[in-house]
């Protein structure tokens, strides 16, 4: 690693902003949890704990951000506006927006309600890349796993950039829908010099899912979520990654090598 950042200035500055422990359950509400307070076992059986953990990553280029978080409100404020104040961001800052996939925990902060209820995109410069599919498939599938109000104003907005399938945005995002954790679900791979980054939504959404072989019965396709995340394990270890984790409690950011 120190190599690699000798031969090459340029390198990302990453910045986790979680919103969070949580456990969900069958009825897919969120629930806070304090690790040090709660106890998993007094939750629902089958109840999952997960962070919510949306990511900054700052290039040469671009101030992105990789999905919106549950979209929480405190003092009138969004979860996420704050908690990248804390980090000396601005939201009218965020030159981008890539969303994984639309459920609720990832696609909350897209849009805040003003106070006649209208609903605007909570990033008033980004560009929003939202693959075109998934946005029609969370519409019609709706609540519990989407809340349509709060996407529905990507629809025919000019700050939206529809993706269709597999592509590369400005030479150095790469996206690719797997299909495998939602029917539309895609991942992207970021790259500034040599340095890989990669965000795997929920189809790699912790990290001891990449190193078991697990599968998951919340998950669209899940024996290919398993294959995939194999895949990307291997090849990311090979190659020397920076992985990033949605939903891992310890480890948001891990470098593989
Ligand atoms: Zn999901």
């Amino acid at each position: 690693m120190i190599e690699n950042d000798f031969q090459n200035q340029n390198t990302f500055t990453i910045i986790p902003l979680s919103e969070g422990s949580f456990t969900v359950d069958k009825t897919k509400i969120f629930q806070p949890f304090e690790i040090n307070k709660d106890h998993l076992q007094q939750r629902p059986v089958g109840s999952l704990l997960v962070e919510v953990q949306p990511f900054v990553i700052i290039t040469s280029k671009d101030i992105l951000l990789i999905d919106t978080g549950l979209g929480f409100s405190k003092n009138g404020e969004l979860q996420i506006h704050s908690n990248l104040k804390a980090n000396g961001i601005q939201p009218d800052q965020i030159t981008k927006v890539l969303m994984s996939h639309l459920h609720k925990d990832h696609a909350g902060g897209i849009s805040k309600m003003d106070k006649l209820g209208n609903y605007h995109l909570s990033f008033p410069n980004a560009r929003y890349y939202v693959q075109q599919k998934e946005f029609e498939f969370a519409m019609e599938t709706g609540f519990p796993s989407f809340m349509s109000e709060e996407i529905s104003v990507l629809q025919n907005h000019p700050q939206v950039e529809w993706l269709n399938g597999d592509g590369m945005i400005d030479n150095s995002i790469q996206y690719h829908i797997t299909s495998a954790h939602s029917p539309f679900h895609q991942v992207f791979w970021i790259n500034e010099g040599n340095h890989k980054l990669f965000f795997g939504g929920d189809d790699a959404p912790q990290l001891q899912q990449m190193k078991n072989k697990f599968i998951a019965k919340y998950d669209f396709d899940g024996k290919k979520c398993m294959e995939l995340r194999q895949q990307w394990w291997q090849q990311g270890k090979a190659e020397g990654w920076t992985f990033l984790f949605y939903h891992d409690t310890k480890t948001p950011i891990f470098e593989a090598q």
